[in-house]
């Protein structure tokens, strides 16, 4: 196991669409172990693969950050199939660092995929859950939770960003 480098908003592969896993090989359980072992670290309770620069659809989500085996999940071809309500809460990301800002998310959600044996779970989330499911299945599709900010929010942390960050970057 190892940890990976995660990579920082700016990064192309965290706006590109991640692409479907066809097969769970033993390249997919090392890549899901270094991920859940990085998430675990960082810490941070959920993680999806283009942050850590690879780009299949393939998710880590703990809300214990290690205490509670069972609230690991892992899933790969995560799909959101049902959404219902909403909740306005405060959301950071371990790819946009000292940045914290009220996003607006489903309160509950019921979440689809493949976990590593191959089998296909279901998972229903409700409040944080719920919005850190939606927050990695963002990622997925190449979406930040800054990209769901106002035009204002957004210029305001365009000039946070720029000092916090070496290069320059799109929001
Ligand atoms: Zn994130």
């Amino acid at each position: 196991m190892a940890v990976r480098d995660i990579l920082i908003i700016g990064h192309p592969m965290l706006a590109k669409k991640a692409e479907k896993v066809e097969k769970i090989d033993d390249g997919l359980i090392q890549l899901a172990r270094d991920m859940v072992e990085t998430m675990h670290k960082a810490p941070g309770i959920g993680l999806a693969a283009p942050q850590v620069n690879d780009g299949r659809r393939l998710i880590t989500i703990d809300l214990s950050v290690g205490e509670k085996e069972a609230d690991l999940i892992v899933l790969a071809n995560p799909e959101i199939v049902a959404r219902d309500g909403e909740a306005v809460s405060e959301e950071g990301c371990l790819s946009v660092p000292d940045i914290r800002e009220k996003v607006a998310r489903p309160y509950r959600v019921t979440l689809k995929g493949v976990n590593l044996d191959g089998r296909e779970v279901v998972i229903e989330g409700e409040d944080l859950l719920a919005r850190v499911i939606c927050h990695e299945v963002d990622h997925l599709d190449g979406k930040l939770f800054t990209d769901r900010l106002s035009p204002l929010k957004k210029n305001l942390l365009r000039k946070k960003l720029k000092k916090a960050t070496e290069t320059g970057f799109k929001l």
